[in-house]
């Protein structure tokens, strides 16, 4: 069966079908003489509710930071007026129960999630599910099937997995989960990669064809469950899991060496982090520094904005944690797929991807930027922080942005604090605007960071987050590779630092092309893949690099391209491309024959 690998490795073994099939909740009404019970009744669950999402964070700090932070979005929602007051309100409105009522809150908050594509959110929208249900265990009083009690290595196989239900798995015992539901961004998912447990979500009907104790694999490195192998497949699986184990083992041990061509160039592999709780795992992969921090997370859950101090707080913590490494903070990027909580009337653009986001929402409320730069600037005495402004489309926006950075700074020096009057100042490079006219952006700043997320997007004119045009989108079409060419010519020419922080930076298949295109001063990725694309540019020569790029500027179509890329790399790295080869065959001497 197929599904969506969210944590790599094999896991072989018998099932444990964990039963968690929602409730099924019956509407009935209740008396005016007990709404006042009711409500009381629904506000005891939340309490109860919340106090063991503050056991279970205890446990997951200790476990995992970036899932720590799922958790604290859970306890926002649980202190947050749309999931009490609206259930409140309908019970006393509709006199219906409590059980009822929240659902119908629920339903009503996840026609919000329904226009949003983002596959971050879409994980939030399954999160927030699996609270509700916690929530109406608390209400019925209903004793869950108890995860813990399991006393032997299982694989878990259930429809989906509640966070409590995550937090209090035996470690030691689960070698391997798989769900229903879920996507690549879901907590299950997260959880799973962070203590290296292979998993799989998404796969349909897997719980219908799974029975506790049946022998089963799970192929977390390409997405497969196999249920009553034999004996052969075993074997063959039992070397594909040595052989991804020696794989990984052996990427880590490049942590501390630089990301160096063999003829000596040298690129910066720097992370792109969502939050602060983050960077106490980035050493882990021998990143170099912060090349993305994305703060509209700090905005996105929050019930209300956060002020300067709030932000400064948090930017000075990260900036001290990476000691004298780069932090690159890009000021808020809300918009189109990333949606405020609290301001819904964003949206109601007709085309957000075109609309109000980015810098054109913090011009547009120049408090909003000042409290942020105020932020970024008091944290920039405390270590190598640089400003980086998104969705820039013409140089005016950053002389626009940089009269409001003057202001911040005259506002600090009035107020006495300190702050590196040098920041640096950068410009996301993901309009095709900036990228035509990158030789005025570059005036305008110390740096660029190129975006190809939204670059590929609104060049090709293809919605990132819209399925039916996936296909579309395509990273290594002509036009994509000609802009980046050109925007790293155009730099070259100025002493101007280049890096690139989409997807396609960091990801091991581009890495050669991207450093034949030109001038590549960091790549900035997220953290676990740093290991494999080091590996990659300190076993390239720029020579190479230059020709393979030169050959794939000569071609017009973007399948030819992407083929020709793929069967390069696995011609030049076999172990790193051709999973097959890598993981199955190549220590398996019996099936090379
Ligand atoms: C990009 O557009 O490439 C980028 C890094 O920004 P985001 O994905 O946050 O839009
Ligand atoms: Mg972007």
């Amino acid at each position: 069966m197929k599904g969506i690998s969210v944590s790599k490795g094999v896991a072989i073994g018998k099932a444990y079908r964990l039963d968690s099939t929602n409730f099924c909740i019956i509407k009935h009404r209740i008396l005016e003489a007990d709404i006042e019970k009711e409500v009381v009744r629904f506000c005891q669950a939340i309490e109860k509710t919340k106090l063991q999402m503050a056991e279970i964070k205890k446990r997951a700090e200790k476990i995992a930071d970036k899932y720590a932070v799922i958790l604290d979005t859970y306890s926002l929602l649980l202190d947050d007026d749309i999931l009490i007051n609206d259930t409140i309100e309908i019970i006393k409105k509709h006199k219906t129960n409590a059980e009822w009522s929240l659902t119908q809150t629920l339903n009503n908050f996840l026609k919000h999630f329904n226009n949003i594509n983002d596959d971050y959110l879409k994980g939030k929208k399954d999160d927030l599910d699996l609270l509700v249900q916690t929530i109406l265990k608390n209400l019925v009083g209903h004793s869950q099937e108890t995860i813990s009690d399991i006393s032997e290595p299982v694989i878990i196989a259930t429809y989906s997995l509640s966070p409590s239900d995550t937090i209090m798995m035996p470690k030691n015992f689960v070698k391997g989960l798989v769900t229903e539901t879920g996507g690549k961004t879901s907590h299950v998912g997260i959880f799973a990669a962070a203590l290296g447990i292979p998993a799989i979500t998404g796969v349909k009907e897997v719980t219908s064809k799974i029975k506790s104790g049946d022998q089963i694999i799970v192929d977390g490195i390409d997405g497969e469950v196999i249920i009553s192998p034999s004996n052969k497949t075993i074997q063959q699986y039992e070397n594909k899991q040595a052989n991804y184990r020696i794989y990984e083992e052996n990427l880590l041990t490049n942590i501390h060496q630089q990301a160096e061509t063999l003829d000596g160039y040298q690129v910066k592999l720097l992370a792109n982090i969502e939050s602060n709780h983050e960077i106490k795992t980035l050493h882990k992969f021998g990143v170099e520094g912060v090349g993305l921090y994305r703060t509209e997370f700090l905005y996105m859950a929050a019930a209300s904005l956060p002020r300067e101090r709030e932000l400064y707080e948090n930017f000075k913590q990260v900036v001290q944690e990476m000691g004298n490494q780069p932090v690159v903070i890009r000021t808020l990027d809300i918009g189109m797929d990333k949606q405020l909580l609290s301001d819904s009337k964003n949206n109601e653009e007709d085309n957000p991807a075109l609309g109000l986001r980015g810098i054109r929402l913090s011009l547009a409320k120049p408090q909003l930027l000042t409290d942020q730069l105020k932020g970024i600037l008091r944290a920039s005495s405390y270590g190598n922080v640089k400003i980086l402004y998104p969705m820039i489309s013409s140089a005016t926006e950053i002389i626009q942005a940089n009269k409001i950075l003057e202001d911040a700074k005259n506002q600090l020096c009035k107020e006495q604090i300190p702050f590196n009057e040098k920041i640096e100042v950068g410009a996301m490079i993901e309009t095709p605007a900036a990228a035509i006219c990158i030789d005025h952006i570059l005036n305008e700043v110390d740096y660029i960071s190129i975006g190809t997320n939204d670059l590929i997007q609104y060049l090709l004119a293809v919605d990132r987050v819209n399925d039916s045009v996936a296909h579309l989108y395509q990273p290594f079409h002509p036009s994509v590779l000609r802009s980046l060419k050109n925007i790293m010519r155009s730099a070259e020419n100025t002493d101007k630092k280049v890096s690139i922080c989409g997807e396609l930076g960091g990801d091991p298949m581009a890495t050669m092309l991207l450093l034949g295109l030109g001038k590549i001063d960091a790549l900035s990725m997220e953290p676990h893949s740093v290991p494999k694309v080091k590996k990659i540019i300190r076993t390239t020569r720029i020579q190479d690099a230059q020709k393979l790029a030169d050959d794939v500027l000569k071609m017009s179509c973007p399948d030819e391209i992407s083929s020709f890329i793929t069967n390069e790399m696995r011609i030049r790295f076999p172990e790193d491309f051709d999973r097959n080869i890598s993981f199955e065959e190549k220590l398996n001497p019996a099936s090379n024959q």
